[in-house]
Order: structure tokens, then C-alpha cells, then sequence
């Protein structure tokens, strides 16, 4: 395996493509990589290349920004620094972008195992029947994994908007539901880079986060809330495949369970309330 580590932009996306894989801070990825869940003959390291920081008061964010750097900003939106500071450990958020967070793969462990599921491509999803503790509650018709970043919830509560070298899009739009022609949880095509964030800033948000332990271990629920002059808005994490926006509380009235999941609807009412309490609603 190869590692190139280009200098501008357009030499790192003309490297991209052709079995080359972007790597950022290669927390994800470099276990992905040693397990084969990914195959790449040569990575294109996107440091120097890609962003990094924040600028305009908070609103525009480099991709290559680390969590570490997020969450130490007060001038970010308190749901992104709290989700940041809520996420992995001190080390893994010192070394992990927030560009790679938002395409981090899913941990489901029949996936990470290499069954051969409907994420991976197969007929059925073994979480289904298995054992599905940490999976969806919403959106888990064909695969049932609970989208695991933190940040991705708390932007999209945000109303972010995604800068790629190719285009601008809602965060909404970054995310999908794996469909039988198309298993993938995101809508980037192959070799597009995420550059930037345009962060609004809202006045008020929070994120709060129901895990197994207090620090060190991924959302069983994450609750973001965001106000603005248009109203409130309210994401979740650990939810379903992909970060899920709430059009009201009462919509987890319609969420779809599997049996060792309900406790996550349980879970995500008060985590609601709290979060709308935070922000004085
Ligand atoms: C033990 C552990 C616990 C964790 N706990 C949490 C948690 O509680 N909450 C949470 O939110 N996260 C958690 N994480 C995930 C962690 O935050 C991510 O691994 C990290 O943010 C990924 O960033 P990275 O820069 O290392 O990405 P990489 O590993 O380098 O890349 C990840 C993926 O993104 C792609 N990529 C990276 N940057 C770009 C870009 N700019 N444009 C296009 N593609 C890009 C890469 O090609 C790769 O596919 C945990 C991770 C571990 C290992
Ligand atoms: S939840 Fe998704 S990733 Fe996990 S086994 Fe089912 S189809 Fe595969």
C-alpha cells in the first residue's frame, strides 16, 4: 500500500478514484482497513489539503478540523461542541476530523464481522434476529444500524450545509437510506471530498447523549435541538442508519422498534424534553 500526500487540492482529487481511498486522521478507516472492510492500494492523505479551522465567527468549519479543536471553540454552536466533546476519547478526538466523523462507517458488529448482510450487499439483515441492542428505531426497514456521530446529529439539527469540491448541499442531502439498488448510507460519488461546513448560528442549541457508560462509548440515543427564528429543530443519533431529523417530539410516536430497541424510544423522551427545557422551550 501506498501513502501520497499531496499539496494542493487538485492533485489529491486527481489522485482520488481508482481504488485510492481519502484518509484524514484514519481512526475509522485504519481499523477498516487492517480488517479488509475496505480494500485500498494507495491512500491520499487530505491533510494540507482539505480546510482546517474555524472561521467566520463560528459559521464556517474546515473539514479537517479535529473534534479536539471543535470543541474547545466557543464560538461554535453549543450542540457542536458538546457532541464533539460527547464523542470517542481525548485521543481519538485529537486525531479524528470532523469531515471523517460525518462518513464514519456504521458499528454494526455483523457488518464489522463481515456477515454478509444487507449493508454488505446481501438478502437480509442478521440484526433483524440477532442481537440488536444498539440498533434503529426509525428508518430500519432493510438495514437496522444506528448512525454513530455525534456531530452529524448536532449539525443537521443545525441546519448545516455541506461544502464538497463538487457542490454545496443540505446535510440532510449528505445522508440515504441503503435502497436494494444502492447500499450506501451517503450520497458523496466516489472520490468527492468534503472541504467545509456552513454552520448557522442559532440561538440556542444542545446536544445531550444517553450512553452505557459516561464517557467513551457511542450514543444509545443523542438529542440534538437547535432554535431559530424559524423554530425549533431536533436530530438524533444512535436513532437509525443515517442521523435523523425529528419533524416534532410527537414523532417518536412513529418510530419502528425492534423488540431489544424500544428501550431507545423510552430513552429519547426525556432526553427531548430536556433538551427543549436547555433551550429555554
Ligand atoms: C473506539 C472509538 C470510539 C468512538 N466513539 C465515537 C462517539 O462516541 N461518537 C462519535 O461521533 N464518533 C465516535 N468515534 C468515531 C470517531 O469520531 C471517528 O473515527 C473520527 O471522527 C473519524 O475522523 P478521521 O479524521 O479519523 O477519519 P478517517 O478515519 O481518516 O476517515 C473516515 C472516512 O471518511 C473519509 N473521509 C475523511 N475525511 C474526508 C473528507 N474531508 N472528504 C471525504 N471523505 C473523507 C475517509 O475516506 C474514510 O472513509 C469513535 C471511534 C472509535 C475508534
Ligand atoms: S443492521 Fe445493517 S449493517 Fe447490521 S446486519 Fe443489518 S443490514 Fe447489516
Amino acid at each position: 500500500m501506498q501513502l501520497l500526500r499531496p499539496d494542493s487540492l487538485d492533485s489529491a482529487t486527481a489522485e482520488l478514484g481508482n481504488g485510492s481511498v481519502a484518509l484524514a486522521g484514519g481512526t475509522d478507516l485504519v481499523p477498516l482497513l487492517r480488517d479488509r472492510l475496505v480494500e485500498a492500494e494507495t491512500l491520499v492523505e487530505l491533510r494540507g489539503v482539505v480546510p482546517r479551522g474555524v472561521h467566520d465567527g463560528g459559521s464556517r468549519i474546515g473539514a479537517g478540523t479535529t473534534l479536539a479543536e471543535l470543541e474547545a471553540d466557543r464560538e461554535i454552536p453549543q450542540a457542536l461542541r458538546e457532541a464533539c466533546s460527547l464523542a470517542a476519547s481525548p485521543q481519538l478526538r485529537s486525531m479524528g476530523t470532523i469531515g471523517g466523523n460525518l462518513l464514519q462507517a456504521t458499528r454494526c458488529w455483523y457488518w464489522r464481522l463481515k456477515f454478509p448482510c444487507f449493508l454488505h450487499g446481501g438478502d437480509r439483515c442478521h440484526a433483524r434476529q440477532g442481537a440488536h441492542r444498539e440498533h434503529a428505531i426509525f428508518g430500519n426497514e432493510q438495514c437496522a444500524s444506528a448512525h454513530p456521530s455525534d456531530p452529524a446529529a448536532a449539525l443537521l439539527a443545525l441546519g448545516t450545509a455541506v461544502r464538497t469540491d463538487r457542490r454545496e448541499l443540505p446535510i440532510a442531502d449528505l445522508y440515504r437510506l441503503p435502497t436494494e439498488d444502492d447500499r450506501d448510507v451517503t450520497t458523496l460519488e466516489p472520490g468527492e471530498l468534503i472541504l467545509e461546513l456552513d454552520v448557522p448560528q442559532p440561538e440556542a442549541s444542545t446536544y445531550l447523549k444517553a450512553m452505557d457508560r459516561a464517557r467513551f462509548t457511542f450514543a444509545l440515543v443523542g438529542v440534538a435541538a437547535a432554535r431559530t427564528s424559524d423554530g425549533v429543530r431536533l436530530a438524533l443519533a444512535g436513532a437509525a442508519p443515517i442521523p435523523w431529523l425529528l419533524g416534532s417530539p410527537g414523532d417518536l410516536d412513529r418510530a419502528t422498534p425492534l423488540p431489544g430497541t424500544a428501550f431507545k424510544v423510552d430513552l429519547a423522551r426525556p432526553l427531548i424534553r430536556r433538551a427543549l427545557e436547555a433551550l429555554g422551550d
